[in-house]
This record gives C-alpha cells, sequence and structure tokens, in this order.
C-alpha cells in the first residue's frame, strides 16, 4: 500500500487506512479507524504519534478493546494498537519480586504466569480481558484486588511534556475505577510498559464470597488454585471472553458501583433499608449497582432493540448480534434514568466512549475517550 501520508518519518508500511474497529472490541461494535497503526515498539508508536501529530489528528492507544464503546461512525483519527511485549523480573526488597510487562502483553495470561511462578498479588484479577498496559487506566479490580495495590511504577509517555516518565503509584491517582489517566488527564499519557511488586510465596487472596464458596471448608489453596477458581467463577457470570457465549459481548461490567456520601447513603437506606452496602475508608459507602438495577425492575436478559442486559449478570449490556453504538447508548440511558427514578441515585458509565460528537447524547458520567 501507498503511505497515506508521504512523510519518511511516518514507518509508511505500518499505516492503513478506513479499518473497521468493531472486530477489535468486545461489544463488536463501531465504525472505521480513519487510520490505523500496530506498534510493536516503542518507536513505532512514536512514528504514529508523530503521524497523528503532523495531521492535527486525534490519537486513540487501543488495547483488547474490553472498555470501549466506539461511535458507528467510527474514530476520525489514528487508532494505534498497542503491542509491545516483553517481561522481566528481578528480585527487589525484602524478597518482593519487581516484575515489568509491556503494555501490549495479555493481561490475563500475564496474570496465569505469575501465579505459576507463585509470585502472588494478582491472582484475583484472573480473567479480566484486555492487556497489561490498559489496567493502570481504571485501576482494574474484582474479587478483592486491584492492580494499584502491586503496582510499583507506570512507564509513560507524556503527549504534553512529550517525553518519557516513570511514574510511581503515588503519583498516579489511583482510586475506584479511575486514575490520572482516565480522569484527571484522559489522552496525555500512552503507558509503555506497568512494573508490579508481588510476594513469592505469599498466600493468596480469598475475600469473596463467591469464590471460597467455590472451596471446601479449611482446604488450602494455591495462587494457581484461585487462578482457575475465580475464571470458573468469572465465566459462570458471562465474564470471560467466550465466543460461544453471547452474554460475554459486551464491555464487562456497564457500571460502576456508586459511592455515597453520608446523607446520599442516609436518603437512600430510608427508602431501601435492605440494601447491601459497603462502608469505605473515606467514610463514603459504595452500594451495588446491579442490585439497585434488578431492584428498579430490570431483568436479566431484558433486550433493548439488539441490545441486551446479559443473561447472567445485570451489570453487563450485551450485543445480541447487530448493535449500534446508538442503541447501546440509548439502553443505558433508560437503565440510569429507571434508577434515578427509583432510588435517586446516578448510574456512571464504566466503559469510555469514543468517536461520538461533542454535541451527541451520552449516558450521564459517560468519560469520553
Ligand atoms: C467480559 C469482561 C469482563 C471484564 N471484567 C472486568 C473486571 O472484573 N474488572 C475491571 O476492572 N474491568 C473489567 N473489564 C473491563 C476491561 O477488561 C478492563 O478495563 C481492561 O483493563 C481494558 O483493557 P483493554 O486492553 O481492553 O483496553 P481498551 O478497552 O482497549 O482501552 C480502554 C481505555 O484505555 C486506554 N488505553 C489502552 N491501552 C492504553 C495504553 N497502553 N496507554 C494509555 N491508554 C491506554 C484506551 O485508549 C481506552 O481509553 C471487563 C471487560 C469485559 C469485556
Amino acid at each position: 500500500m501507498d503511505c497515506p501520508c508521504g512523510k519518511e518519518l511516518c514507518n509508511n508500511k505500518t499505516v492503513q487506512e478506513n479499518v473497521p474497529l468493531s472486530p477489535l472490541t468486545t461489544f463488536g461494535v463501531g465504525g472505521p479507524a480513519r487510520f490505523f497503526v500496530r506498534a510493536t515498539t516503542e518507536s513505532e508508536l512514536f512514528d504514529a504519534i508523530h503521524f497523528a501529530g503532523e495531521r492535527q489528528l486525534p490519537l486513540l492507544p487501543l488495547g483488547g478493546g474490553s472498555n470501549l464503546v466506539i461511535s458507528d461512525d467510527g474514530f476520525p483519527g489514528v487508532v494505534v494498537a498497542i503491542a509491545m511485549q516483553g517481561i522481566t523480573a528481578v528480585e527487589g526488597t525484602g524478597g518482593a519480586m519487581r516484575v515489568t510487562a509491556g503494555a501490549g502483553e495479555d493481561w490475563d495470561a500475564f496474570v496465569q504466569q505469575t501465579t505459576e511462578q507463585g509470585w502472588a498479588g494478582i491472582e484475583c484479577l484472573a480473567g479480566i480481558p484486555g492487556t497489561v498496559g490498559a489496567t493502570p487506566v481504571q485501576n482494574v479490580g474484582a474479587y478483592g484486588q486491584e492492580v494499584s495495590e502491586t503496582i510499583e511504577s507506570v512507564r509513560a509517555y507524556d503527549r504534553r511534556e512529550q517525553r518519557i516518565s516513570d511514574l510511581p503509584a503515588a503519583e498516579c491517582a489511583f482510586g475506584y475505577r479511575r486514575s490520572r489517566f482516565n480522569t484527571d488527564e484522559p489522552g496525555r499519557w500512552i503507558i509503555l510498559a506497568v512494573t508490579f511488586l508481588l510476594r513469592p510465596g505469599a498466600p493468596p487472596t480469598l475475600k469473596y464470597a463467591d469464590l471460597a464458596r467455590h472451596f471446601p471448608p479449611g482446604s488450602h489453596q494455591t495462587l494457581t488454585d484461585i487462578y482457575h477458581a475465580v475464571r470458573a467463577v468469572r465465566a459462570a457470570k458471562g465474564m470471560v471472553i467466550d465466543p460461544a457465549d453471547p452474554d460475554s459481548r459486551s464491555a464487562g461490567s456497564f457500571f460502576k458501583n456508586p459511592t455515597l456520601n453520608g446523607a446520599q447513603f442516609a436518603e437512600l437506606s430510608d427508602i431501601a433499608p435492605e440494601i447491601p452496602h459497603y462502608p469505605q475508608a473515606d467514610s463514603t459507602v459504595k452500594v451495588p449497582a446491579a442490585w439497585l438495577i434488578e431492584q428498579a425492575g430490570f431483568r436479566k436478559g431484558q433486550e433493548f432493540g439488539h441490545v441486551a442486559l446479559s443473561s447472567k449478570h445485570i451489570l453487563a449490556l450485551t450485543n445480541r448480534g447487530s448493535a449500534s453504538s446508538g442503541e447501546i447508548v440509548a439502553a443505558a440511558r433508560e437503565i440510569q434514568r429507571g434508577v434515578q427514578s427509583r432510588w435517586h441515585v446516578s448510574l456512571t458509565p464504566e466503559p469510555l466512549f469514543i468517536g461520538f460528537p461533542e454535541n451527541s447524547c451520552l449516558p450521564e458520567g459517560a468519560i469520553r475517550g
């Protein structure tokens, strides 16, 4: 193919035009990328950044496409698939293992490898789709662990200052499903690699009843037992990508669990005294979005055109075949309205919304990627 760029610096063989994005997402929704580059090295990534900069086009780093709702109109700039590989491990202080993985490494395979090595810290995050480099973006979490608990630093390219920085975890502003990468400064950073401090020989984390039920009381579990149990529990909920399971054609949980301040929680518990709730260290209270949705009258499997709530897990919106991004947005807004009107609580979407015009009507609280 001829280089659409015409400039020497753009590593021209790698630039493709009008590449459909829906097959590159787990939702299976979205139009084409105006330009598309697969970066297997940092140098290819910088070429792509240069290519976008020269044309004043927006740039979208793409991992496994598992946390995205892409517009049917596609993305009018340069999509760069992050594919930098490589894992290194060295002993750190106090017996910890310092493990660095390239941003393009597959997250679940990385978790499996570390658990097989006997390094504790991320075993409960098995089965989460996507890449290592995307895990700090929303501080992925499940079954009692979040990546922020084991991340030592994030190596990232700063598009504003045009240089690479090693950001210690304390500078990443990690919170529940948030970080400086998705909230404070979306678009500024491209993550190149992530360094984790794992604990050789430490016992696995087994905090969740769902997971504990998987094992006979009092039994001993290895890290790999937990890895496989988490995958099994997740698969039963459609939360592991499986082409044979239509409930996994999703972006995972579509809404975050709301964290309410004291006054908001008091108001909610007046009308819903039975609601499960989890007090947080910062004196907010987390409540399950799934409970709010179900008790507002929605049901598993409920259809909204070609979109449906998962038949296994009410928090996931799924694409039942030929869903459009507009149908996903409409379904999400209907659920938000239902929960707001029944419980006076706002649900905030978890996935990022890509390529939607500024004036389009997205779900309340949606973050544009
Ligand atoms: C079935 C299913 C189950 C899920 N379960 C969970 C769960 O239990 N817990 C949880 O937290 N999440 C879960 N998710 C959401 C999702 O898997 C995670 O958020 C994951 O980390 C996204 O990774 P990705 O590589 O697919 O990122 P993408 O979806 O490709 O990108 C997500 C965002 O990160 C940005 N990004 C990606 N890579 C980089 C990079 N290298 N540098 C800078 N920005 C980047 C993108 O631009 C985009 O804004 C689930 C999703 C699915 C489909």
